[in-house]
């Protein structure tokens, strides 16, 4: 049943999606005004009319819903993206994942998902502007139970003693690798996010020293092409999102 205060993923008959607050207040769009009040106490998928006779549909948000909707600090890391980097690393129900850094909390809402409640993903940020964008975020997805903030540098070093794995988003991840093999489970994952190829070339340089301590890496690009299927003709949308970034997984010896 959906409570009063509780947000809701409104879909009008055009597929456009409206994440809203539910409240006995009204709701304008431009195809008419509703009166949210009405959904309370009302199972999802309730169906509600406008003014103007228009019929939207009241949705449970998933992750993907709140990220498309959230506010943004930085660039995000992508659902294809967070999607190889959890099934690669074989992020799972429970497990500690300590993430840098938090950015507008994308990756760390997909991972606070994949850890479940039993898990934690503990995050640091090193832009205070970007570690309230990134706490707000979480909070919105009510992942607050499962996910520690740090408004602090991960390159200074990493506070917790044992990790199951680690993933980071940030301009230089073999700054951590001194940190991370101190810190990670033999079988845990290093996952690297770096948008440049020359940032995952000096990644490589680095590790040199750490001979010894992971597995072989593997370093991935993802690509989704989407389809546009129609009566007559069926072929691939003519624009895509190409490149957004290197995956590098290590496993830990
Ligand atoms: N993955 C995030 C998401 O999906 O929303 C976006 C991360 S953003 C591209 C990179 C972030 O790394 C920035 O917010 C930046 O401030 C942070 N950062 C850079 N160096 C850092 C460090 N040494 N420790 C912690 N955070 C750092």
């Amino acid at each position: 049943m959906i409570s009063a205060g509780e947000r809701v993923l409104l879909v009008d008959p055009r597929g456009k999606r409206y994440l809203v607050k539910v409240e006995d207040k009204e709701f304008h769009t431009d195809l008419g005004i509703l009166n949210l009040g009405e959904l309370i106490g009302k199972p999802y998928g309730t169906k509600i009319k406008s003014h103007r006779g228009e019929t939207f549909t009241a949705l449970k948000p998933d992750i993907n819903d709140i990220i498309a909707k959230m506010k943004r600090g930085p660039q995000i890391v992508h659902p294809k993206d967070a999607g190889i980097i959890i099934a690669y690393a074989g992020i799972s129900p429970g497990d500690t994942v300590i993430e840098a850094g938090a950015g507008s909390g994308a990756l760390t809402i997909f991972l606070a998902n994949a850890v479940g409640s039993s898990g934690k993903v503990i995050s640091y940020e090193v832009r205070k502007d970007f570690y309230e964008i990134a706490q707000k975020n979480v909070e919105l997805a009510g992942f607050s139970d499962r996910v520690v903030l740090k408004n602090k540098s991960i390159y200074n070093g990493i506070d917790e003693e044992e990790a199951d794995h680690i993933v980071l988003d940030l301009p230089q991840p073999e700054n951590v690798l001194p940190h991370a093999v101190d810190v990670l489970k033999p079988g845990g994952y290093f996952v690297a996010y770096t948008p440049c190829m020359n940032q995952v070339h000096r990644f490589f340089r680095a590790l040199e020293e750490f001979r010894g301590e992971f597995m072989k890496p593997r370093v991935v690009e993802v690509l989704v092409r989407e389809q546009e299927v129609k009566r007559e003709c069926m072929r691939p949308k003519t624009t895509m999102l190409s490149h957004t970034g290197y995956i590098t997984f290590l496993r830990k010896l």
